[in-house]
């Protein structure tokens, strides 16, 4: 069955690879950016070479009038919402938390908790039936970070996904009877651009090798499980907190 789907930053990374294989089922994807416009639009045309519809949609997960009208605009073109993936996220370059700013721990609150809490928010208005909507599922991109707190390197970024799983865990329950299901995931390692962004592009390769599996994870490894959970096929599951991270 086609959906219709919004996936905050899904112009990069985890959320671009999950992006093309919701293309890959036929469904309708809202492609989140927040600068790089370029890099959207070649996951847009990416999600219709797979065989799907794509628009991009530019705003900031941290702006609450961005998410209201990145959540309109893709209901206004391709109908009412049946799953959302609340992925976009961001890190800061390695610091103990004594020499951290208060100017970066409020931006990553801001984008990582704030964000993730306004884009949850509006998945509950508009899939919740009581609301009018049909039902769906919600899948927040967490990080096992938030069990191993990541000491040295940014336990900011370690906090703000806590807080991801903590609202899995509820929102899981008050939506379950509103016909959605809430999940998190919880990639380990994955070779992405975020880990440029934190100063260190060799990241998940370096501490990728010491891992259970030896290596780092693709993105794509992250997208599967992703697509699983707004899939039909992970009908029973809601309240998981999944870890895909090579037994990190
Ligand atoms: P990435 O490659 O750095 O891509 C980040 C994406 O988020 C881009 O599409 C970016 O848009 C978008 N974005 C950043 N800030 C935004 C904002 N304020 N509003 C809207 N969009 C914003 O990151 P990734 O590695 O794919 O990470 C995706 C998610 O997985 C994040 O929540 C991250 O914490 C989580 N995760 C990643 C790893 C890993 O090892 N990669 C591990 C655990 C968890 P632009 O392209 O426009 O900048």
């Amino acid at each position: 069955m086609s959906k219709v789907v919004l996936i905050t930053g899904a112009s990069r990374g985890i959320g671009r690879a999950a992006a093309i294989l919701c293309g890959e089922r036929g469904w309708s994807v809202g492609i989140n950016y927040a600068g790089n416009r370029e890099a959207a639009e070649l996951t847009a045309e990416d999600v219709r070479k797979a065989g799907g519809q794509a628009i991009i949609l530019q705003g900031d997960v941290a702006v609450e009038a961005d998410v209201i009208a990145m959540f309109d605009e893709t209901e206004k073109q391709f109908g009412q919402l049946d799953g959302v993936v609340v992925n976009a996220g961001i890190v800061a370059p390695s610091q103990q938390l004594a020499d951290m700013s208060a100017e970066r721990l409020k931006r990553m609150f801001d984008v990582n908790v704030l964000g993730a809490y306004l884009c949850a928010r509006e998945s509950a208005r508009r899939l919740s039936v009581e609301r009018g909507g049909k039902g769906g599922s919600i899948v927040l991109v967490s990080s096992v970070a938030s069990r191993i707190g990541s000491p040295f390197e940014y336990i900011d970024y370690a906090g703000s996904k806590a807080a991801v799983d903590t609202l899995a865990l509820g929102l899981s329950k008050e939506l379950g009877a509103q016909k959605v299901r809430v999940n998190a995931v919880r990639p380990g390692l994955v070779n992405t651009d975020i880990h440029a962004s934190g100063g260190q592009p060799d990241r998940a390769h370096r501490l990728g090798v010491n891992t259970p599996m030896g290596r780092p994870g693709e993105a794509v490894e992250i997208a599967e499980a992703i697509v699983w959970l707004l899939s039909d096929a992970s009908s029973y599951t809601s309240g998981a907190l999944l870890d895909v991270s090579g037994g990190r």
